[in-house]
């Protein structure tokens, strides 16, 4: 038989329940705006970035923190329903994770978060997870704490993706697992003082060792491997909502890795799940299957 292994994704992230009110303009402190529609969404950079993978045809292990709560049961379904292991995400005392979103009729939002079960993912079950769900690419982000970020760098049997955000200082030893980076271009610049893209992941590989991709909005992409940098455009798009882009981008990124694709061909594909991932409103509702990408 010829058949390909399929590719495994081990990501470590938050999960949220996003409750959005859409309403005319958004209020000022201390202020009630009324007439708004309500919605409620799958949300946490960890969930989305697994539901990227997951839709690339990926097998995808997620390791997190939800609440004993109603949140966290439909969090939990929404994520099985997209074929995700979510037996490594634990069920704990806080709530789940919530953001609160604002949107006004321009589309400019305004969002409070209470991190909940995520703050409490704990390093210890992160690492023994990791360990468990075996060789695979792991994909990790910044809004669970620094301590389950770094035991899942250091559990991991694979190629590792960090994706510094929300942005906040990168710890040595965390840059000393090797990770590749994939801030956009203002976390590039939070992390290492410059403002041009490229002269930012020429300081960041500097610490880590390894590649690089800052991306660029509908600008694609800046790929740093070793001395070379290259940039990759994203197909042009009409682009209705870009909330989750970098999610689709890193989900993406990770299953080609995972497949064993080269750096170069990787990026490419992940900008072009990227690009597609902005024609739909929401964040995971535009995150595109795996022939839309190929196409
Ligand atoms: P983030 O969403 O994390 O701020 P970016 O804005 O850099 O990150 O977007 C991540 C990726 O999403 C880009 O590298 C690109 O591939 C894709 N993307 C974002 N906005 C657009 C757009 N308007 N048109 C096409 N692709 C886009």
């Amino acid at each position: 038989m010829n058949r390909v292994a399929r590719a495994h994704i081990i990501v470590v992230g938050s999960v949220n329940a996003d409750l959005v009110v859409v309403a005319e303009r958004l209020p000022g402190p201390g202020e009630t705006v009324t007439g708004g529609e309500f919605s409620r969404h799958g949300g946490g950079k960890g969930a989305n970035q697994a539901v990227a993978a997951a839709r690339l045809g990926a097998r995808v292990t997620l390791v997190g923190a939800v609440g004993s709560d109603p949140f966290g049961d439909e969090a939990l379904e929404l994520l099985e329903r997209e074929g995700i292991d979510t037996g490594a995400v634990a069920r704990v005392e806080a709530a789940t994770g919530v953001a609160l979103i604002a949107v006004d009729a321009a589309g400019e939002n305004q969002i409070a978060v209470a991190s909940g079960a995520n703050a409490e993912l704990d390093a210890d079950a992160v690492e023994r997870a990791v360990r468990t769900a075996g060789p695979g690419t792991l994909l990790l982000s910044l809004e669970v704490p620094e301590a389950a970020v770094l035991a899942g760098a250091c559990a991991a049997q694979g190629p590792v993706v960090l994706n510094p955000a929300p942005v906040r200082a990168l710890p040595d030893e965390l840059a000393a697992r090797g990770p590749i980076l994939t801030p956009n271009a203002g976390e590039a610049r939070a992390l290492s003082g410059e403002a041009d893209p490229e002269a930012a992941a020429r300081a960041l590989a500097a610490r880590t060792g390894a590649p690089v991709l800052v991306t660029l909005g509908a600008e694609g992409v800046l790929v740093l491997d070793g001395d070379t940098a290259e940039r990759l455009p994203a197909p042009s798009v009409t682009a209705v909502d870009t909330t989750g882009a970098g999610d689709a981008f890193n989900g993406a990124l990770a299953v080609a890795l995972a497949e064993g694709r080269e750096l170069r061909d990787a990026a490419a594909f992940a900008v072009a799940a990227a690009a597609l991932s902005t024609r739909a409103a929401g964040a995971r509702e535009g995150m595109p299957r795996r022939d839309e990408v190929d196409a």
